[in-house]
Formats: C-alpha cells, sequence, structure tokens
C-alpha cells in the first residue's frame, strides 16, 4: 500500500499535520500510525480503590493514543515564544506565534469556544515578582481544562477519521529510506509513503534516537528538568491564579545562581501520576467543570540541567534519579516542607494530620534521599521566594511530591521546514527536542503540513 504522506504518532503534532493536510488537499492519501489507542479506548487503570499505582500498561493510556500525551493534560496552551520550546528558531517569532495562534482558533472551532485566554500583558503581579527577584515571563494562556481538551480531541478525530485511515496499537518498529519515499515497517506489515512525518513524542525518544542512528541523522543532547511537584491550599495561589491561571516564574538562587522555575500550574486541580518508559514520576492537571475541582492547587518547580561534554546522556541523569524515588518510594515520594526542613521523613500519619489533603496516593518518604543537594537547596530557596509573593506557600503542610522530571529528547537536525537531511522526512513536535508544549508541538504539525502543500 502506498501512501502520499504517513503521520507516525497522533499527538498534537501528528493530528495537526492532518488536520491541515485534509483542510487544503482532499485528494491526498494520508495514513497516521499510533503506538497506543485510540481515544475512546484510553483509560488509566489507577482508580485510587483497587488499584492505587501505575501497573505499568504496555501501552500508557496518559502518554500514548489518539491526543498523545496532552490528551488528559490541562490542555494548557501558552501562545509565547519565551517558553514550551524553541520552534521559533526555526520558522520566526512572528510566524510561530501565528501559527499557534492558528492552532487557538482550530480548537475553538472544535469545542474549545467559551473557554478563557488568560494573559500576562499588563499584570502588576509582574511588578511584585521583581521586587523580589521573582521574574514572571510573558505569555497569553488558553485553558480548555482536562474535560474541554478531550471534546476538542474528540471533535477533531470526528472530523478525521473517514479522511484519514488511521491505525492504532501499531508501533511503527522502523523507516526506511526508498529511492523515492520510505518504507514504513510494523509487525502488521509495511506501507510505503512518498513523505513521512514523525512526531512520537516524548514516550517515542527512545525509538527516534534508534531511528537517528540507523538513518545517520545528526543529533544533540539536550538539558533535563527535575525538581518537585508543589501541592498546597487553593488560597494561597489564588490571587495570581485567578488573574493569569498558569504564571512561568523564574528565580536566580543566591547559592549557586541557578535558575529554578515553575512549571505546569493547575488551580484546584490534582497530581498524577506520569509514566515514561517504566518510570513514574509526578505531573498534574486540573479541570474547567468546577464539579470537577480540587480544594487544592498544584505546581512544578523545576531546576535544567545542561551536560558539556563528555558527559551527554541528560535523560539517563534525569531516569536515574526518577529511578532512585521509584526504588524507595515504589513510585512517587511525598513529603511536607516542614518535614524536609527538619530533616525528617514523613509518615503517613505526618500526611493524615496536614491541614492538606493529598489528591495524589504516594508514598510519604524523604525527597533529601533522592534528589541531588543542589537540586534540592534551590528548590528550598526558590518556596522561601515564592513565599513573599503567595504567602504561605513556605507553610509546613506545603506537599512536595517527587520527582518530576521534564525529559527532552535529543534534539534532531532539521532545517527551517523541519525536514531532516533525507528530502520529504520531517521530524516534529517533541519528539524533534524543538517542541516542548501542547502549542508548538500542534503549531509544528501545521508548518510542515503546509511546507508539504506548497511541494
Ligand atoms: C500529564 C501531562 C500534562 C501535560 N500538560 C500540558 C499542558 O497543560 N500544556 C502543555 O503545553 N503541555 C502539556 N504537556 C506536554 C504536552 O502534552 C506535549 O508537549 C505534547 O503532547 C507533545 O505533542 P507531540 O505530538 O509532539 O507528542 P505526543 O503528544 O507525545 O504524541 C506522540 C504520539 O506518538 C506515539 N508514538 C510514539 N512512538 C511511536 C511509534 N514508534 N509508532 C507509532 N506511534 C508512536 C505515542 O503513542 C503518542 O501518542 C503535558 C504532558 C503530560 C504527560
Amino acid at each position: 500500500m502506498n501512501y502520499d504522506v504517513i503521520i507516525i504518532g497522533a499527538g498534537p503534532g501528528g493530528i495537526f499535520s492532518a488536520y491541515e493536510l485534509v483542510k487544503e488537499n482532499k485528494e491526498m492519501k494520508i495514513a497516521v500510525f499510533e503506538a497506543g489507542h485510540a481515544l475512546n479506548d484510553r483509560r488509566c487503570p489507577i482508580d485510587g480503590d483497587k488499584i492505587k499505582a501505575c501497573i505499568g500498561c504496555k501501552s500508557c493510556s496518559i502518554m500514548s493514543g489518539f491526543g498523545g500525551a496532552g490528551a488528559f493534560s490541562d490542555g494548557k496552551y501558552n501562545i509565547t515564544n519565551d517558553f514550551g520550546g524553541t520552534l521559533h528558531e526555526y520558522v520566526g517569532k512572528k510566524h510561530a506565534l501565528e501559527l499557534m495562534r492558528y492552532v487557538d482558533d482550530i480548537n475553538m472551532q472544535y469545542g474549545g469556544e467559551g473557554t478563557k485566554l488568560y494573559s500576562t500583558a499588563g499584570s502588576g503581579f509582574k511588578t511584585e515578582c521583581i521586587r523580589h527577584d521573582l521574574h514572571l515571563l510573558d505569555a497569553s494562556v488558553r485553558h480548555l481544562g482536562t474535560d474541554i481538551n478531550y471534546v476538542v480531541l474528540g471533535n477533531l478525530y470526528d472530523e478525521l477519521k473517514t479522511k484519514v485511515d488511521f491505525y492504532f496499537d501499531t508501533p511503527v518498529e522502523q523507516i526506511e529510506a526508498a529511492e523515492q519515499g520510505y518504507v514504513i515497517r510494523c509487525q502488521k506489515g509495511t506501507v510505503t509513503c512518498d513523505k513521512c512525518i514523525v512526531s512520537v513524542g516524548r514516550s517515542g525518544s527512545k525509538w527516534m534516537e534508534q531511528v537517528c542512528k540507523e538513518l545517520s541523522i545528526p543529533t544533540h543532547s539536550n538539558r533535563v528538568d527535575i525538581g518537585v511537584r508543589v501541592e498546597l491550599p487553593a488560597e494561597v495561589f489564588a490571587h495570581i491564579t485567578d488573574e493569569l491561571y498558569e504564571s512561568k516564574i523564574v528565580y536566580r538562587t543566591e547559592k549557586y545562581g541557578d535558575l529554578v522555575r515553575t512549571f505546569c500550574m493547575n488551580p484546584k486541580g490534582a497530581v498524577v501520576n506520569e509514566n515514561t518508559n517504566g518510570i513514574i514520576t509526578v505531573n498534574g492537571h486540573s479541570y474547567e467543570d468546577p464539579a470537577l475541582q480540587t480544594k487544592n492547587t498544584n505546581f512544578a518547580l523545576l531546576v535544567a540541567k545542561h551536560f558539556s561534554e563528555p558527559f551527554k546522556d541528560s535523560n539517563g541523569y534525569g531516569e536515574s534519579i526518577a529511578r532512585l524515588s521509584n526504588m524507595l518510594g515504589g513510585g512517587v515520594i511525598v513529603q511536607r516542607f516542614g518535614d524536609l526542613i527538619r530533616g525528617q521523613r514523613s509518615t503517613p500519619a505526618r500526611i493524615e494530620e496536614a491541614f492538606i489533603t493529598p489528591t495524589l496516593t504516594a508514598t510519604p518518604g524523604d525527597l533529601s534521599l533522592v534528589l541531588p543537594k543542589r537540586i534540592l537547596d534551590g528548590i528550598i530557596e526558590m518556596i522561601y521566594a515564592l513565599d513573599k509573593v503567595a504567602p504561605g506557600t513556605a507553610n509546613d503542610d506545603t506537599l512536595l511530591y517527587g520527582v518530576e522530571v521534564k525529559f527532552y529528547n535529543m534534539e534532531v537536525e532539521v532545517n527551517e521546514n523541519l525536514e531532516s537531511c533525507y528530502d520529504g522526512l520531517y521530524i516534529i513536535g517533541d519528539g524533534s527536542g524543538i517542541t516542548h508544549s501542547l502549542s508548538h508541538a500542534s503549531a509544528s504539525g501545521v508548518h510542515v503540513a503546509r511546507d508539504i502543500l506548497g511541494k
């Protein structure tokens, strides 16, 4: 079977390439190969009752399937070049923002209308931050919420399913460059295509590495972000989240001069497990629907680690730290800030006595046995700095879940069209190491689709 375009991965990158191709050229024969399940079949077995922790499903429904890693996410589409990826370095700042706004328009047409667009522009909170040596990054944030995000994905699938051949539960094993186009090998068979868009996200990072090795596509090592997820009563951050929803605040530590930043803020949200290649880390999300909201707000505090020669395996470093927490806690560890400061582990009794109820069942323990001193010192300094703009952050009962690791794929060498050294082989989204967010990944999909259409 031969297709004009084969898309590997049905995350935001893959979905938006398919959407744009179909919209502009009804004749094109397009297939999407996805390792995970169709949207309706995606279900994480953790129910907090019978199954409390990750059981390591063959295909993780949180990370894989139609909608990709973003399907059960908070659906925060950050329209900015300040974070979320470096797409602008390839396509230009203005164009990158245009692409992100275009994606936002489509999300609005497919079920997102009525959701709120927050903005840092003109916020007094920025001034308040600077007074305390904290730096608020500029962004507009569309918050779809986990529930509406799911509706939008369902509507996009309905739009595409009759125009595109979807192959779910079909991981691609190999890409082979043919004389004209590409041979795509899966366990179930082989297909060919003229052009191929690879959008395999973080869950496909190991496979992406293998493809680049086999095809001799140059790659560069990337950073890894390591830290914790903070959970506290929603009131502590309400004055910030009510106005901005998500605030990306950066702080330079006095002790080491490291940058610590807030990431993925979820007002009235829940802390969740994340499974990356069998390693359990922590993440968070929240719902637009008030009935599903909790009393807590959560966000990550992350420290970026870049490595220089001879060490290249930054993800391996992050994985080892996450494995340590899995070894000690059987998964994610939770500790009260007060216990951490006093050098004592949290116990089930101490967590029980706290004035906050954790939204994730995690093992009470001691994060200082897991996180390197330099990273932990940075996080503690940042918590005290945040306490000045959001008093209560440094309370004894503030919960810290560890570890949160943001793995970045190695950066694949591509040109301004996100095309590799092979004609018609595009590498996009988080799998390329260029994007790390819903908006940037989706925008990269639109960008390559337009390049293919133009050719
Ligand atoms: C819990 C959680 C919450 C998040 N919240 C936010 C948020 O609010 N805002 C934000 O901007 N970002 C968020 N993110 C990050 C965001 O989801 C990703 O940046 C985005 O999904 C990347 O899109 P992508 O298409 O590049 O890759 P992905 O979404 O990872 O999709 C890649 C797809 O490729 C498939 N695949 C992998 N290998 C193969 C293969 N060999 N063959 C076939 N298919 C394959 C995978 O199964 C997957 O479905 C969150 C992530 C998580 C896990």
